[in-house]
């Protein structure tokens, strides 16, 4: 899948409704690891969770042992946001990658607002 599908896609469905799953993440997972990062991500766990008081719309979990991905369904029920979390968490897992670490720091919001812009979502 190339950047322009997923573009296409939030485009034209970005307003849509959608129930986050396990399944959903997985294959949108797949599809963003191709257009996005080469498919050099591995793999990680998959998990959706409701937390109506939390900040996050997401959270990426990794260690040397475990990589996980959550969703925090409530606030990703629209098409575009629910993309938009993917890409930031999937942002993590590449950053855990390269360095071990996780965060806010300059090199994630540059690559984070890269594709906010890129894609009209708010990463
Ligand atoms: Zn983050």
């Amino acid at each position: 899948m190339t950047p322009e599908y997923v573009w296409e896609h939030i485009t034209t469905r970005g307003d849509e409704a959608v129930e986050p799953s396990v399944a959903l993440m997985r294959h949108w997972f797949r599809v963003l690891n191709t257009a996005e990062f080469g498919t050099a991500l591995p793999t990680p766990k998959f998990q959706v969770y409701e937390d109506f008081d939390a900040k996050e719309c997401g959270w990426c979990e990794c260690d040397e042992n475990s990589l996980l991905i959550r969703v925090n369904a409530p606030f990703n029920r629209e098409r575009g946001q629910f993309l938009a979390t993917m890409m930031h968490e999937m942002l993590h897992l590449m950053q855990y990658g390269l360095t071990g670490d996780m965060g806010h720091d300059e090199w994630f919001n540059d690559r984070a607002m890269f594709l906010s812009y890129k894609y009209g979502v708010d990463v």
